[in-house]
């Protein structure tokens, strides 16, 4: 006899919300997990807790008191610490682990990308003269371009920061995706930007500055995805459904 599911839903992402939608859809047992950084996180229609577990050993002992039969992982790509302390964590307690993912970006036509293995790439990479640059990043990983100050940053968090960033140029936009190429177009023309640095996200919620960069002809500095240990991964919630045991294709009797 299979085992009634009891999820912890990793999340933080677009696909981590949906998900959410359809565990509460189908009466799932599931708690959804932030990390916290936001001020005022999108509420969930299931169980949520807020902040770090405590490093591999905090979580697996959540997974243990929590009885969790299955953890999915719908974190950001780039929160690499998290994912990495998922497997390990999983694999201390026999908890069958899955992520939920999104297919990283691929050029198209008419993109002008440089890629970059990391941040710190990105960094070096803008030495020269001045630019104006859209900083697509978020708020964590801003302050790291302190270090070539001799360029004007176009900021947009999702909530006004505490502390300015420590960058002597920026503008800053406070919004929350998703975005549309046709005013990130707008956002772009009306700050001169000539290059975007962003990372590869994947998904649709951020890409809109993507599409407009190729319709301005901008150039992008990419950075690329961190290595992840080797897991389970699903690019849809449905799959993620599926496999706790339930069918989650239109017209068909929903599995208990
Ligand atoms: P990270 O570097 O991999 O994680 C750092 C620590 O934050 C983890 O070790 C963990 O603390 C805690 N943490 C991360 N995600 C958590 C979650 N969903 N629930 C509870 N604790 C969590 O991650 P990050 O890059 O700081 O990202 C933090 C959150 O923001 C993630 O949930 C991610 O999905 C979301 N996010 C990240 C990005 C990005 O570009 N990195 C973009 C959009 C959204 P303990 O070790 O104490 O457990």
């Amino acid at each position: 006899m299979s085992v009634k599911p009891n999820v912890l839903l990793l999340g933080g992402t677009t696909e981590a919300s949906r998900l959410a939608l359809l565990l509460a859809e189908y009466g799932i047992a599931a708690i959804f997990s932030y990390a916290g950084r936001t001020e005022s996180p999108r509420t969930q229609p299931i169980a949520m807790r807020t902040g770090g577990f405590g490093g591999v050993l905090g979580l697996a002992a959540y997974l243990r008191e929590h009885r969790i039969t299955h953890l999915v992982d719908a974190t950001h790509p780039f929160a690499a610490t998290m994912s990495a302390n998922a497997v390990t964590a999983a694999a201390l307690t026999g908890t069958a682990l899955a992520a939920l993912t999104r297919p990283a970006w691929q050029p198209e036509a008419g993109d002008r990308w440089t890629r970059v293995p990391g941040l710190g790439d990105a960094v070096e990479a803008l030495k020269g003269p001045r630019r104006h640059i859209m900083l697509a990043l978020g708020r964590m990983h801003v302050d790291a371009f302190g270090a070539q100050p001799q360029h004007h940053y176009l900021l947009r968090f999702v909530d006004a920061p505490e502390h300015p960033p420590a960058l002597p140029d920026h503008s800053l936009v406070v919004d929350r995706g998703p975005f549309l190429a046709e005013t990130d177009r707008d956002l772009l023309r009306t700050h001169a930007i000539d290059l975007i640095v962003c990372k590869n996200a994947g998904g649709s919620g951020a890409s809109a500055k993507l599409v407009a960069a190729r319709q301005l002809g901008l150039p992008v500095l990419m950075i690329d995805r961190p290595a992840l240990p080797e897991r389970r991964e699903f690019h849809g919630p449905q799959d993620v459904l599926r496999w706790l045991g339930h069918d989650a294709s239109p017209g068909t009797e929903r599995g208990v």
